[in-house]
């Protein structure tokens, strides 16, 4: 019997949502949400009948026979397998107490669910991917603004200038927001792309800064020399919101784009001509903070 099913996309952590054809349960086709999407889903989500399909994967649990590396696996049903893990764990509590569990998930929307196992269990020690991935911006935001990275909502659609930082987002990630920036560029929105290897993304973007690695924030702080040098700062903004500007101000003092574009490897011009760009399309411009920024020691300051 063949079935339409909508559900959402478990390849990433972006949880996309999809609608799946079935046939006699079995996945037959996978497709962005028409409602909500388009039918539009990246490579990865696509592939997702691929990873069912794939017969190499474990299709149930297994137990390891011998000692590490020996290749031997005992074929046991899940009963077993919680069993054999609920005894594992009662012995490393009576024998070392709750706290020496650390539990980390994936992250994304499930992770209330192996925050409360562990909490359960007697130990705060929940951790996931994120401390190694987005943490530095969501620290930098959380900082600046009072929310972290994730407390924004960006109109990308209406925006006349996105600026990504080796966010390769046409590659594979958010397809909501991929075919908000293809709008925006419909429309006659800028796309400027930062990042140390040629993508996609920076194929599509009009502009491309391929910069030396762990130097974002060296541009950054050229461009914003150039932006309080030119004035093209919303400066009612900053009276109401804003302390520190005068620091802020006196740091960037020694930034400028000539010596920006020595540190980056780009051309001093090519930053100029970029700030004529976002002078022009101000307000409309988002600096998107991303996560691709966290990767370095100086990440906290550049995001
Ligand atoms: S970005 Fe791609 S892999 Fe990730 S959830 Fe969406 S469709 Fe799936």
């Amino acid at each position: 019997m063949k079935k339409s099913v909508y559900s959402i996309c478990g390849m990433c952590t972006v949880r996309c949502p999809i609608r799946v054809e079935t046939e006699n349960n079995r996945v037959t086709w996978i497709e962005g949400n028409p409602h909500l999407l388009g039918g539009a889903l990246c490579a990865k989500g696509s592939a997702g009948t691929a990873l069912i399909d794939d017969d190499e994967r474990p299709r149930q649990p297994l137990i390891r026979e011998g000692g590490r590396g020996a290749g031997r696996w005992q074929k046991v049903s899940w009963p077993t397998a919680l069993d054999y893990i609920a005894d594992k764990l009662k012995g490393i509590k009576k024998e070392y107490g709750a706290e020496s569990l650390v539990v980390s998930s994936r992250g994304g929307p499930w992770q209330s669910i192996f925050k409360t196992f562990c909490h359960a269990f007697g130990s705060p020690n929940y951790t996931n991917h994120d401390n190694t991935c987005g943490r530095n911006t969501h620290h930098a935001s959380l900082s600046i603004n009072g929310v972290g990275r994730k407390g924004f909502q960006y109109d990308i659609k209406n925006a006349k200038h996105l600026v990504l930082f080796g966010r390769n987002t046409f590659a594979s990630l958010r397809i909501a927001e991929n075919l908000q920036i293809m709008d925006m560029l419909e429309a006659g929105g800028r796309l400027t792309y930062v990042d140390v290897r040629q993508s996609m993304t920076g194929l599509k973007a009009s502009r491309f800064f391929q910069v030396r690695p762990g130097t974002d924030y060296a541009l950054l702080l050229g461009v914003i020399h150039e932006v309080l040098k030119r004035g093209i700062h919303d400066q009612a903004f900053i009276d109401r919101y804003v302390s520190g500007f005068d620091e802020l101000r006196a740091f960037v003092e020694q930034y400028t784009p000539t010596w920006a574009a020595n540190e980056c490897g780009v051309k001093e011009k090519n930053i100029k001509e970029f700030v004529d760009e976002i002078a022009e399309d101000r307000p409309r411009v988002i600096f998107h903070p991303g996560w691709n920024l966290s990767r370095y020691k100086d990440s906290f300051y550049a995001s």
